[in-house]
């Protein structure tokens, strides 16, 4: 086991995506001396569309990553909404959400932080944590790397290590005490190409009842897809290969030429995402020195598009706290959470409200999108609306000044 030996406090950050690595550049910037451990053998830098709002745009700049991070939407881009016929009607994308925010992949942002990172903090591939316990003075962390074991002592620990954090099972509990399951699917992928007779600055949007594809353009890059839709039994959609499942879920009608070339590019993809869309709901994202930050506290899904901005946001804010709070590291979490808090709430509600302007799940939502755009952007509007949806009553009041200061 090691002591701590320096004066300088020493951080286990668990998981190199982009909370674990923005949150190790704002310890490194306030004096502390993070170790990064990542389960996977090396940098992920993969990742298909993501936007970049307000917040996660003061926390770049902050962070020093802002000017790396490109803007991937093509000039004079339109959306379009295509039907398996092939008729276009001009459609609504994601760069039509309040605020314009930028676009890009996920790697451009992974690479912007990787970049900013100082280089002599330490990473270590291929290791996880098996066992971590704490008391008043330090953490202790048992942490697994090839065949082997070793036991540490960090003043803080940070569990960013996604939806499914190792931190957060170990510390707080199993994951069905935290994780709600919206009831949808996704996968995204790059494209080899424009599809469907789209041109490459063209995005496109096919919505059906419970079921959609996306197409998002790049302005120096293939489009993406992104194909999300409802289930009512997710671990089913887990079984066999995510390809045929994404297939399935598009029914036996014939799919026209955009969804066929989009599941053609799909089936032959060497490199995707496939997932379940979850958030986790958790009434404290630290318990003593250990602390979850990013999707592993508060994943606003993919439907919010807050994922980069809130990981940034919050590993930002994090710095800053434990700065003025240096003789109280559990305190300035606790102070951390309570200003974060209201945002990651106000995210997450999006993120359930959002699901039906990416997935409509009937007719009536499918026309009635144009309208509910506008809702994000009008409260009064909003709150008309949200009796048409579904499923959101028991969300809190949306705060829109926090979306517009996001
Ligand atoms: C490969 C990848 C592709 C993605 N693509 C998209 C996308 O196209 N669109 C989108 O909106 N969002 C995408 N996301 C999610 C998006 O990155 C996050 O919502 C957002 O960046 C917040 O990330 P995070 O760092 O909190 O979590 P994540 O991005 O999930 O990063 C968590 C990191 O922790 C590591 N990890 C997990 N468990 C352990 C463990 N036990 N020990 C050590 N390390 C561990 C993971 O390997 C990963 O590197 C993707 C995430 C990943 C990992």
């Amino acid at each position: 086991m090691t002591a701590l030996s320096s004066s300088r406090k020493r951080a286990l950050v668990v998981g190199l995506g982009v909370s674990g690595i923005a949150t190790a550049i704002a310890l490194r910037g306030i004096g502390w001396d993070p170790v990064i451990v990542e389960r996977a053998p090396g940098r992920r830098s993969d990742g298909y569309f993501v936007v970049l709002f307000g917040a996660g745009r003061a926390a770049a700049r902050r962070l020093g990553i802002l000017d790396a991070i490109p803007d991937r939407s093509p000039p004079s881009s339109v959306t379009y909404t295509v039907d398996r016929a092939g008729v276009r009607k001009p459609g609504l994308g994601f760069g039509d959400l309040p605020a314009s925010p930028r676009m890009m992949l996920r790697g451009d942002v992974e690479r912007a932080a990787f970049a900013a990172l100082p280089h002599d903090v330490e990473i270590r591939y291929a290791t996880t944590p098996t066992r971590i316990d704490q008391n008043a003075s330090g953490v202790e962390v048992t942490l697994q790397h090839d065949g082997g074991s070793v036991t540490e002592r960090y003043d803080l620990v940070v569990g960013a290590d996604g939806l499914r954090s190792t931190v957060r099972r170990l510390v707080f509990g199993p994951h069905d005490r935290y994780l709600h399951r919206l009831g949808y699917m996704i996968a995204a992928t790059t494209l080899p190409g424009p599809v469907g007779g789209l041109s490459s600055h063209e995005g496109a949007s096919l919505l059906e009842p419970g079921r959609a594809m996306w197409v998002f353009p790049f302005a120096d890059h293939p489009p993406t897809v992104l194909f999300s839709y409802r289930t009512d039994d997710v671990d089913a959609e887990f079984t066999g290969r995510p390809a045929e499942r994404v297939r399935a879920a598009y029914g036996p009608q014939p799919t026209g030429r955009l969804l066929g070339e989009a599941l053609d590019a799909l089936d032959a993809a060497d490199a995707f995402l496939f997932d379940s869309v979850e958030q986790p709901r958790m009434d404290a994202w630290s318990h003593g020195r250990v602390v979850l930050v990013g999707d592993s506290a508060w994943c606003p899904s993919l439907y919010a598009a807050m994922g980069i901005s809130a990981a940034l946001a919050g590993a930002d804010l994090l710095g800053s706290m434990l700065h003025h709070n240096p003789g109280d590291i559990c305190g300035a979490l606790r102070a951390w959470e309570a200003q974060l808090r209201p945002h990651m709430t106000y995210y997450q509600a999006n993120g359930l409200d959002q699901r039906y302007f990416v997935t409509p799940g009937n007719q009536r939502q499918i026309t009635l999108r144009p309208v509910m755009a506008r809702s994000l952007r009008l409260p009064v509007i909003g709150n008309a609306l949200r009796s048409l949806r579904s499923n959101t009553k028991s969300i809190r009041e949306r705060e829109l000044d926090i979306a517009h200061a996001g």
